[in-house]
């Protein structure tokens, strides 16, 4: 049998060498990751194949570690701080995800500006001064406000209108979207920045009164995954381009999705191993990434565990002409929405999404797998014929997950987003451990 293998890409000598300096700095400055010298082969190998020795870091490492086992010695926090070079962020999230970050504005500003590159429309729109307007949870970016609306000019920051200070979109009233949409066509954003299911939710309401709303220069989706729904959604409503963005707050913004659809790597700014799944589990084109930000004098991360997972375009190229970096088909949703079938196969949310994406008149949902057989599916539909519904949700989940899945079937009247400001549409209740899925026979081409 001929073995499938993952792509093999280009890389500017100027990445190679960013590369070998960050992996280089942390080895021998670092103190969280004294204990990798073991294993590092040396200098005389090749960079891929000294990263490819080291193990992931993870949040907890971040944890265990800040402030200064994550810096140099010659590294003072206190005086980037006092200088404002630097700030201290918390990310949101359940209390095992929370983590405090160093935050460089500039190296960020500079990441951003380096993705916007990524994609023909933002390339030409985001100038570094255009109008933006957000649309996202006050939690995650923006100003909280939850019992008095704040006005439009308290909600400006520089370029910036932030369109919602309500942390529960499900408070949201019928006067609150009528603001969002006249501000819309006030503001005239070229660039609207979304949750796509808080676009969703506003574009639910658009489409059912018949109401005109501005349209943007392009779309740009981040925090969440994107589902077929948000798209059909807003789909219905706005006719700009739209792309996604990902990133981290620790490893700023990573992959920027191009006008044909494929994600490219922000090779400026981040280095990313791709780790493959086994192949009864998706591999070797599905797997997980691991980034180490580069030229970050406040960040030595190294292959930081994200926990995206993602799908790798297998011819390694792309129609727009980009071809430096990594390029994904797609990005699979995260480790905490990867699922099992019944036979203990991994289920990304991408499949499970392009498998009740086939189905009409979803407003939301959300799966839940509380162990190993069993399947709770919350819906939210303004179909009248819910029985049918639930047949056909049935039909499609016992194809995915097997014939002998326990599922039940929830309709909801609405969905609230988790804790982090940012919705949830699959888990599993149980832990899953990426180390029994990833193919560790796979060797890199440098070796
Ligand atoms: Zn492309």
């Amino acid at each position: 049998m001929v073995r499938a293998s993952v792509p093999v890409w280009k890389f500017s000598p100027h990445y190679y060498h960013l590369s070998t300096s960050a992996l280089e700095a942390a080895l021998r400055k670092v103190a969280a990751y004294r204990e990798w010298r073991q294993f590092d082969p040396g200098p005389n190998h090749h960079i891929d194949a000294r990263y490819a020795a080291m193990p992931a870091f993870t949040k907890k490492d971040i944890r265990q570690n800040f402030p200064d086992g994550l810096l140099p010695a010659c590294k003072d926090v206190e005086q980037g701080l006092a200088t404002g070079e630097i700030e201290l962020v918390e990310t949101s999230g359940t209390t095992d995800d929370k983590v405090t970050n160093f935050w460089n504005q500039k190296w960020w500003d500079a990441s951003e500006r380096a993705s916007w590159k990524l994609n023909s429309y933002t390339h030409e729109i985001a100038t570094g001064d255009h109008r933006e307007a957000i649309l996202v949870n006050p939690r995650n970016v923006g100003f909280v406000s939850d019992i008095i609306d704040l006005p439009m000019e308290k909600r400006r920051l520089a370029r910036f209108l932030y369109l919602n200070e309500k942390t529960n979109p499900l408070s949201w009233s019928s006067t609150h979207m009528d603001r969002m949409i006249d501000e819309l066509n006030t503001f005239q954003p070229m660039v609207l920045e979304a949750n796509p299911s808080y676009l969703a939710r506003l574009c639910r309401y658009v489409a059912a009164h018949n109401k005109e709303v501005f349209q943007p220069g392009i779309i740009v989706f981040t925090y969440e995954y994107p589902t077929n729904f948000h798209y059909r959604q807003i789909r219905l409503v706005f006719s700009a381009p739209i792309t996604s963005s990902y990133g981290t707050t620790e490893t700023g913004y990573v992959f920027m999705q191009c006008e044909n659809g494929n994600f490219h790597q922000n090779t400026q700014f981040c280095r990313v191993d791709f780790q493959p799944f086994k192949p009864e589990h998706g591999g070797p084109l599905l797997g997980r990434i691991l980034v180490t930000p580069l030229d970050n004098p406040w960040c030595y991360l190294v292959r930081f565990a994200t926990g995206d997972i993602v799908h790798l375009q297998e011819s390694g190229e792309c129609a727009c002409g980009r071809h430096s970096g990594v390029i994904l088909s797609s990005i699979a949703g995260r480790k905490v929405n990867l699922t099992l079938t019944c036979s203990g196969r991994l289920v990304t949310l991408l499949e499970l999404d392009n498998t009740i994406g086939v189905l009409e008149g979803i407003d939301m949902y959300k799966l839940i797998q509380p162990d190993a057989r069993t399947y709770e599916l919350h819906l939210v539909s303004q179909r009248p014929d819910k029985e049918r519904l639930s047949e056909d949700v049935l039909g499609v989940l016992r194809r995915l997950y097997g014939q002998e899945a326990n599922i039940a079937v929830i309709f909801d009247t609405d969905i609230a987003p988790e804790s982090s400001g940012k919705y949830l549409v699959s888990r599993t209740i149980f832990p899953v451990d990426l180390d029994d899925y990833l193919d560790k026979d796979i060797s890199l081409k440098n070796d």
